[in-house]
């Protein structure tokens, strides 16, 4: 997609921080944490947000979720907590048009979120 950013790190236009890769999605360091640790999962095929998700995206939704666990899991997050997050359009606070689930973790989190 055209002037998308995600797409752009995604092809290597654009420089991240990545933490993980597969045929599927790339996860990297949020330029802006919200946490000690912050990444971004996206998946390779760009769309736009969860209320754009159809029936062909079930499974890649279900792979970033499980990519999300495995890197809270490789980066020792997994006794303790994390927290994981899909804003979704303008009232859901997103802010990038590539669909993306974040995950936070090494603090507390409140629930709910502001
Ligand atoms: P959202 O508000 O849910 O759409 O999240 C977009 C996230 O992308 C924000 O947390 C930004 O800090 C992050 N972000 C924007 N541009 C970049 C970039 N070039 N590299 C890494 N993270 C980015
Ligand atoms: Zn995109």
């Amino acid at each position: 997609m055209k002037n998308c950013i995600f797409c752009k790190i995604i092809s290597g236009d654009l420089p991240s921080s990545k933490v993980f890769e597969d045929e599927t999605c790339v996860a990297f360091k949020d330029i802006h944490p919200q946490a000690p640790f912050h990444v971004l999962i996206v998946p390779r095929e760009h769309f736009d947000s969860l209320d754009k998700a159809e029936e062909k995206h079930k499974e890649t939704l279900g792979h970033l979720l499980l990519t999300a666990a495995e890197i809270a899991r490789r980066e020792g997050f997994s006794q303790k907590g994390y927290r994981v997050v899909i804003n979704t359009n303008a009232d859901g606070g997103q802010t990038v048009f590539h669909l993306h689930v974040h995950l936070l973790a090494g603090r507390i989190f409140v629930f709910p979120p502001g």
